[in-house]
């Protein structure tokens, strides 16, 4: 991979399970803007991990909502439907190394257990019958406590999460054949040579789990930033599942006005009815990420 940008590569990364709608442009903002002002490399990668939950289009729309609003990435975009031999190949070398395991445990196994898996399939030495999922070892067993992930988060601070505590031995293979996004996420983040991920809030529980991950692949990991994510009137994190809108492109300009507000980039009034490509400059000369809020509950400016 060429090396341009000062080393700096961000990445945007959405799942097409429906369109761009606005907390998700919050998102790809941040993380643009972020990159573009240390002169880094933005790329776009497409999670189509997950077939059931995708909307037939949805990646081609994503694509083109971005490019209508402005917001242009180096090089192909990356589907991960194309990866599966990578994820296949990790796999393969987590559970040659013994690091994971199969399971067949059901979800109300796990309940049972007080929600964190507990670990029984590692011992298990009968042969299963049918499909098994495969989970990663937060610890190397024998009574150790296993590790406690800490990062410094470039927006939320000081974060720390002890894995066995908090997820226990995590899936990175589903029982039903598909390859968990914990485990694609960090192939792809390599394979793309990722330094820095500006995402949503919402992801800050997965990154100890990441990290852990890139660590035992003998890889340093990027470094996170999680940007509060944008709630609806009811709190709820704006998503498909909770009736977020699509992006109407054509208001490209006046979506990116609200998005920067939602940053603390509230443009000024001259720039009212400017286009989205005109914000963009605007903002990469005023971003900072210490200007964000740690917790931010905006109320969607567009509902
Ligand atoms: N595909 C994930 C999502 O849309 C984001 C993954 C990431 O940024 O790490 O929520």
């Amino acid at each position: 991979m060429t090396e341009v940008g000062n080393g700096y590569t961000g990445r945007f990364a959405p799942s097409p399970t429906g369109p761009l709608h606005f907390g998700s442009l919050v998102t790809a903002v941040a993380s643009y803007l972020d990159a573009r002002q240390a002169g880094g490399r933005w790329l776009v990668r497409m999670e189509d991990l997950d077939p059931p939950r995708e909307q037939a289009g949805a990646a081609d729309t994503i694509l083109r909502s971005l490019e209508a609003h402005a917001l242009h990435w180096d090089g192909e975009v990356l589907y991960q439907s194309q990866r599966h031999d990578a994820y296949s190949r990790c796999l393969d070398r987590l559970l040659a190394r013994r690091l994971a395991y199969h399971c067949q445990c059901r979800r109300r196994d796990i309940i049972a257990m007080g929600g964190v898996y507990d670990g029984r399939c590692r011992r298990r030495t009968e042969a299963f019958d049918g499909a098994t999922a495969i989970r990663l070892k937060v610890d190397t067993g024998g009574g150790e406590p296993g590790p406690v992930i800490t990062f410094t988060d470039l927006i939320q601070g000081s974060c720390s999460q002890q894995l066995a505590a908090a997820v226990g031995d995590f899936i990175i293979r589903r029982k039903d054949g598909l390859f968990a996004y914990q485990l694609a996420v960090v192939v792809d983040d390599i394979e793309q040579g990722i330094t820095h991920i500006i995402r949503g809030s919402d992801l800050l529980d997965s990154t100890a789990r990441q990290i852990f991950l890139f660590r035992l692949l003998g890889q340093a990991e990027p470094l996170y930033g999680h940007i509060a994510v944008v709630v609806n009137k009811r709190g709820q994190k704006l998503s498909k599942q909770t009736g977020a809108a699509a992006l109407d492109d054509s208001r490209a300009g006046a979506n990116m006005g609200a998005a920067l507000r939602c940053l603390n980039l509230p443009p000024p009034a001259e720039l009212h009815d400017a286009g989205a490509a005109i914000l963009l400059q605007w903002a990469l000369q005023r971003w900072r990420r210490d200007g964000l809020p740690a917790v931010m509950a905006t109320d969607n400016p567009l509902s």
